[in-house]
């Protein structure tokens, strides 16, 4: 594509979080291999660190968030508050770009992600035609959709939140695993899924997912909807990407996996959003240390609530692993994952951290938090089987167990197997031929078009 004129250009609009901000970035490189311009607009709230993507352009709108909103830990109000605060910033940004464009029709579409729909009104006023972009996977979408009816027969909030019976529409999901949040207020939650299940009047969506895992899902959701559904993963795997990270990464750690042998390590890390509390990260720690495997843990300053991280380990437990252990604030996770020393991920189970693990053949360990990761949390132990789900209160002995079971015992072998074959049909969906190679062709062509 270098040296051709690249005439067309894509505005992308993130939501600032680091779950939304990787794969939205990952996305411009693709759409740029393509011959696309890329602008992406960003809040100030999180913004992206533009010096890794030399050839997208970034372009930052005030939120004006206030330091509360930012700090509180209930994130689903926050992305209400940012789709109030940013519609007219956004809109007055599109106005300027539409203006300054090098000839008119320049600009072809406004992808924007599902949290950040206060986009939609502008690049519809402004002619423009709109794409979401939803950065979880497609069963989520449908389970809400079983939630907003619930909740209008009256049926939610469940007597028991916590059971086990299986949901009559997407077995083997069970009451206990569909996608609540707890910290924000019901009605906050329901009103942000009424937000982001409505399409409004954008003309296709696009899914970081693919065949191999989610085919029934995304056929699924086809039929239900008039418009085209894009199911182009895994995106991280299509071009070569920057990091994008909000925090810096240590990357020390892959010379402490250097001296690992393979298949050894369990990566632990619970992402970018979710916390735990002090007694939690005692059981993890003690289950960790007495699996007697080597660990690789990330534990994210402001991740355990009321501590600074590292002073909350239990006395005597760095002692007591020593080099067996290796704790970072923040890894190069993509790596982390690609090492051969790492056998397994203690994972919260986000979205990327399962698209990033099926890809380079990890078999998991799920101590889902909230969300979309505890819908995830059981395709990957009850339908991908490719991972254990730790449920219940966290306990060391479980712990523990799981880990020898996942990384060394004979019963874990079948979950390693099946990792290993995900990770090739995955690579295969991205190949010539493949369902998200088609996909990604017809979007481009589909953009194109505009
Ligand atoms: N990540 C990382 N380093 C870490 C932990 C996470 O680079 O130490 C990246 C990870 O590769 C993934 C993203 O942060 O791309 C987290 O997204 P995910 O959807 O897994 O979880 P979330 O943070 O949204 O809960």
């Amino acid at each position: 594509m270098e040296g051709q004129q690249r005439s067309r250009r894509v505005i992308l609009v993130p939501s600032p979080f680091q779950g939304h901000i990787n794969p939205m970035l990952q996305l411009g490189a693709i759409l740029y291999s393509k011959g696309l311009c890329i602008t992406v607009v960003h809040t100030q709230y999180n913004s992206a660190d533009a010096s890794g993507h030399p050839h997208l352009q970034f372009i930052s709108i005030p939120d004006n968030l206030s330091d509360d909103e930012i700090s509180s830990p209930d994130k689903t109000t926050l992305v209400l508050i940012l789709n109030q605060k940013c519609e007219i910033p956004f809109r007055e940004c599109l106005t300027q770009l539409m203006q300054d464009q090098a000839t008119p029709g320049e600009i072809a579409c406004v992808i924007y992600d599902e949290l950040s729909y206060f986009c939609e009104p502008a690049a519809h006023d402004l002619r423009l035609p709109s794409v979401i972009f939803r950065t979880s996977n497609v069963i989520t979408f449908l389970v809400r959709g079983t939630m907003l009816r619930l909740r209008a027969e009256g049926r939610i909030p469940f007597s028991d939140p916590m059971s086990e019976e299986l949901t009559p529409e997407h077995p083997p999901l069970r009451i206990k695993d569909m996608p609540f949040s707890y910290f924000a207020p019901f009605e906050v939650l329901f009103e942000m899924i009424n937000n982001v299940r409505n399409m409004r009047r954008s003309l296709a969506i696009i899914y970081n997912t693919m065949n191999c895992i989610e085919e029934s899902s995304i056929t699924k959701l086809q039929q239900k909807i008039q418009i085209p559904v894009f199911g182009i993963g895994p995106i991280h795997k299509v071009v070569p990407t920057s990091s994008s990270s909000l925090l810096e990464e240590d990357a020390n750690c892959m010379q402490w996996l250097d001296k690992q042998t393979p298949n050894s390590v369990i990566y632990v890390s619970l992402g970018s959003m979710a916390s735990t509390n002090e007694k939690e990260i005692a059981e993890m720690a003690w289950g960790l240390a007495n699996s007697k495997q080597p660990f690789l843990w990330v534990v994210r300053p402001g991740s355990i609530q009321g501590s600074e991280c590292i002073e909350a380990l239990p006395e005597g437990f760095k002692e007591e692993v020593e080099d067996r252990g290796c704790i970072v604030k923040w890894a190069p996770q993509k790596e982390v994952l690609a090492h051969k020393a790492v056998g397994g991920f203690l994972s919260h189970c986000g979205w990327n951290s399962t698209i990033e693990s099926i890809c380079e053949g990890v078999p998991m360990l799920c101590r889902p938090c909230f969300g979309d990761q505890k819908v995830t949390a059981r395709y990957v132990s009850h339908v991908w089987k490719m991972g254990l789900h730790l449920e219940n209160e966290l306990d060391r002995k479980e712990l523990e167990k799981s880990v020898r079971m996942l990384m060394t015992d004979k019963e874990g072998e079948e979950i390693r197997e099946r990792a290993m074959k995900l990770k090739v049909e995955a690579q295969l969906c991205i190949t010539e031929g493949g369902s998200s190679y088609r996909s990604l062709k017809e979007l481009v062509e589909f953009i194109k078009s505009f």
